[in-house]
């Protein structure tokens, strides 16, 4: 028999790392899919992840953002680049948001136009899309792990839940459960969850996230820790409450004992 007790992680940055499939996905977004005269895609594009791009990745919280980085990368009249990528951090949502404004683009329209993106590439060479995501291995054995001990796992992602899954099946990962942006925020999942199981954890690399988890009244006893293996901002280490944990890797052991 199963206990009551559940594990939840984040996915992208923290089981695995698919910086490459991003990158790649974007890219083949914007060329087969979203119509935009500010851009022309060279095909040796594809073959190496811009620098800027891995930068600006912790400030992406959902997938349709990658579409506009990709876009602000590759255009041709002023790119942003590593000498104006600050200014753009800065105010990343109010500058998402203005790019939307002017392009005259709808987010759920671009998140439609990264998930046709995937679902080509699956549909095509399935094992070549798959193996763009590096997978860390701590992760998947400490999942393995709990599994043992009878605690359930949960995969709260903000990506689509079909890509995680299958992504998670090549690695022989079976999750209890795979929620992904289509369920709504992590906190309103995390809420409903802790209604029935007593979530004995929480791995997210996405600071915010376990601050909201944290500012919740149904969810703020989860124990909340900070991946420091995944996309973190140079800041976010500074500073961390104490009631939320720097984790890493050759940490994730310790979290059994508790
Ligand atoms: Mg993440």
């Amino acid at each position: 028999m199963y206990s009551k007790k559940l594990f939840l992680f984040d996915f992208d940055g923290v089981v695995v790392d698919g910086m490459n499939e991003y990158w790649h996905s974007a890219l083949f977004a914007l060329e087969k899919f979203l119509n935009s005269p500010d851009i022309v895609i060279d095909q040796n594009l594809y073959k190496q992840v811009s620098n800027t791009f891995i930068e600006m990745r912790p400030w992406v919280k959902y997938g349709w953002e990658m579409l506009i980085i990709v876009h602000e990368i590759i255009k041709s009249e002023n790119p942003l680049n590593s000498n104006n990528k600050s200014h753009f951090q800065q105010k990343y949502h109010q500058n998402c948001q203005k790019i939307l404004l002017d392009k005259h683009w709808v987010s759920e329209d671009l998140q439609k136009c990264l998930d046709k993106s995937r679902k080509y590439q699956i549909d095509k060479d399935f094992d070549n899309w798959v193996n763009l995501h590096k997978p860390f291995y701590e992760v998947i054995d400490f999942i393995e792990k709990i599994k043992k001990e009878k605690i359930k796992t949960g995969i709260i992602t903000t990506k689509g839940k079909v890509f995680a899954e299958k992504i998670l099946e090549k690695l022989n990962i079976f999750p209890e459960f795979i929620f992904g942006y289509e369920s709504g925020t992590k906190v309103e999942i995390a809420s409903r969850l802790s209604n029935e199981y007593e979530i004995i954890g929480f791995i997210e690399d996405r600071k915010k996230t376990l601050f909201d988890i944290k500012q919740n009244d149904d969810t703020k006893h989860i124990p909340c820790y900070l991946a420091e293996w995944g996309y973190l901002k140079k800041t976010d280490k500074n500073n961390l409450p104490n009631e939320i944990k720097l984790l890493n890797l050759k940490n994730l052991e310790q979290l059994l004992a508790i």
